[in-house]
């Protein structure tokens, strides 16, 4: 139980400080000790709520961004409900280019969150003016004072795991940490986080989780931009078509690649196991950790830490939606005949 019950001035206070938790079941038959950063435990459920404030105050701090000046980004997922939840606490207008692929449900939620959304067809190259790149570019162009996040070009993205996330697990492992498993898509928190812990223990071993579709794994091993890597994939958040200056990939070891079926049997298992209701990537990275096992990475003694980036919630009409689950034919099995349904004799 929480030792102390504290007040807090808003809601920003709670970013960061999220818990280690030891996966008990999931992982019991492998070799080595397995925690999970959950950082679903975020007020925005997300890992993104770090980088949201961390840029917005280095901005602020820079003298770049004053009280009603605009933050702009290209996003309909975490990070732009983190850079909203930001900007209402913090006196800013928050504008979101999005993809016209995004659900009504993830607009209507940033618009809740005081967002104004601008809606962009998806079927156009980076490059033409109407697709979300170039829009958020044009109004960044033209609103004085605003600021471009811009987060997989963004070192601060990186910075702000430096700064917290990496020295949490540290902490939380008193510096037993042998392994870092975290998804890259941005690569802004593998990135980050791992710098902050090699510096620490330069034999912390740094594994990242790509999609099958994306290009950063071959990038990894050959420095070479393939484009025959890259096809349509379910996973959001994971894995990138182009390559992001906010990964440092030399401080990366290896690159593992999951699948959109297994991760999402994963993510699903997770909460069955452990009570963790957490979001898609989380089910990747896990799948991830359940891979390197079978290539005989861990041994006894071994503390692993899997990063867990948010909370299940935002996926309930995809992976924990049997419907949508059958649709892409992905059966599971273990949790088809979970429900019930009672007929009441009048
Ligand atoms: N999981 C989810 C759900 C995400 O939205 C992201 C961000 N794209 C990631 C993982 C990867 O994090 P990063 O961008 O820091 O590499």
């Amino acid at each position: 139980m929480k030792e102390n019950i504290q007040v807090f001035d808003n809601v920003l206070e709670l970013i960061g400080k999220t818990p280690l938790i030891k996966l008990n079941k999931i992982a019991a038959d492998f070799d080595g000790d397995f925690y999970a950063k959950v950082e679903a435990f975020n007020p925005g459920h997300s890992t993104k709520d770090r980088i949201a404030l961390y840029i917005i105050e280095e901005a602020e701090r820079q003298g770049i961004l004053k009280p009603g000046n605009t933050i702009i980004e290209t996003t309909s997922g975490n990070t732009g409900f983190s850079l909203a939840m930001v900007s209402i606490i913090k006196g800013y207008d928050c504008v979101l280019a999005v993809s016209s692929k995004s659900s009504a449900d993830k607009i209507d939620m940033l618009k809740t969150m005081g967002a104004k959304v601008y809606v962009c067809p998806a079927h156009v190259s980076a490059d033409d003016p109407r697709s979300y790149y170039q829009v958020a570019k044009r109004l960044h162009d033209e609103m004085e004072g605003s600021v471009y996040i811009n987060q997989y070009f963004n070192q601060l993205n990186t910075d702000a795991h430096y700064n917290s996330t990496g020295p949490e697990i540290w902490e939380q492992t008193e510096g037993e940490i042998t392994h870092l498993i975290a998804c890259s898509g941005t690569g802004g928190t593998i990135s980050g986080t791992a710098k902050y812990l090699k510096e620490q223990n330069p034999n912390i071993k740094v594994i990242g989780v790509d999609a099958f579709g994306s290009v950063l794994k071959k990038y990894h091993e050959t420095k070479e931009f393939d484009e025959n890597e890259i096809y349509p994939y379910r996973i959001e958040g994971l894995g990138k078509n182009l390559i992001p200056t906010a990964t440092d990939f030399d401080i990366i070891d290896k690159f593992i690649k999951v699948s959109d079926e297994e991760s999402a049997h994963t993510a699903r298992e997770i909460a069955r196991t452990e009570g963790l209701f957490v979001g898609y990537t989380s089910g990747a990275a896990m799948q991830a950790l359940k891979q390197l096992e079978v290539e005989g990475e861990f041994k006894v003694g071994d503390k692993v830490v899997v990063l867990f980036p948010d909370h299940g919630s935002r996926y309930m009409s995809k992976i924990y939606s049997d419907k949508w689950m059958e649709e892409q034919g992905f059966v599971d099995s273990k949790s088809a005949s979970n429900v019930k349904t009672i007929e009441f004799v009048k």
